[in-house]
């Protein structure tokens, strides 16, 4: 399992900082938020805060890796992946390390304001991406011990966020895809054809009548060999169109 170094001071300090759970303060900064206007989401961070988080702008359209140009035939880090299955990869950050000790504070301490937040955030980079949200959200699904130990499923929170902000897009009830496998280790590599081997026959799908769009949703893309194999198997089951929107993005080496 991938060790991660937890700094736990930057986890528990919003709490000391009361500008962090009284209601109109920005939570990385504490700052008060009345009468700033000027950003969209203003109950939750100031507008220096939001425009200085590290927003993908431009990316490559079939992996998601930031580019300098929004690309849709692959970029020097993905364009010779074989068995590629998605048809379109957003991220909307970069994970860098505010966005991933702000996702261990929502995945592994459960904040409940950390969660409203990333989905803000997540719904709007989706929305400045000029994303297509249409069809139906699919959250990755994790293993059924994992979901025991954690309680709730990230993706699905995410994709909840998503949903109540977004008319064009339903998430259903039951997740259509389940993860057969409880044992399919978290891979360490950034190689896309280890972690591809990693996540083969993982999953199966358990709808007779599946939709003709899906969006994949979850938190972290970091090779896209984990969507990639739902894609490949929610195509063999028809579905004409599948995408990814995932909240960060770990970037790959060219
Ligand atoms: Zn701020
Ligand atoms: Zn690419």
């Amino acid at each position: 399992m991938q060790s991660r170094k937890i700094n736990w001071r930057t986890i528990f300090e919003p709490w000391l900082n009361p500008g962090n759970w009284l209601p109109c303060q920005c939570w990385q900064c504490g700052q008060g938020l009345q009468g700033d206007s000027e950003g969209p989401f203003t109950n939750l961070l100031c507008y220096s805060c939001e425009v200085n988080l590290p927003w993908i702008r431009t990316h490559c359209l079939r992996c998601a890796q930031p580019t300098l140009n929004t690309s849709q035939f692959g970029c020097s880090a993905c364009k010779n992946y074989p068995r590629w299955h998605l048809d379109e990869c957003h991220s909307v950050l970069r994970y860098e390390e505010t966005i991933r000790e702000w996702l261990i504070g929502f995945k592994f301490f459960q904040q409940t304001k950390l969660r409203k937040l990333l989905g803000t955030l997540f719904l709007e980079g989706v929305v400045n991406q000029g994303v297509e949200l249409t069809g139906q959200l699919v959250p990755v699904p994790l293993s059924k011990s994992r979901l025991r130990q954690r309680q709730f499923n990230q993706a699905q929170l995410l994709a909840l966020e998503i949903q109540r902000h977004s008319s064009t897009v339903n998430l259903p009830k039951t997740n259509p895809i389940t993860r057969k496998i409880q044992g399919s280790s978290q891979a360490t590599t950034l190689d896309i054809e280890l972690r591809r081997k990693n996540v083969q026959n993982v999953f199966e799908v358990h709808f007779t009548k599946l939709p003709d769009r899906v969006w994949l949703v979850d938190d972290v893309m970091t090779s896209g060999a984990t969507l990639n194999e739902i894609a490949r198997v929610l195509k063999q089951s028809g579905v004409a169109f599948v995408g990814s929107l995932t909240l960060a993005r770990r970037l790959l080496d060219p």
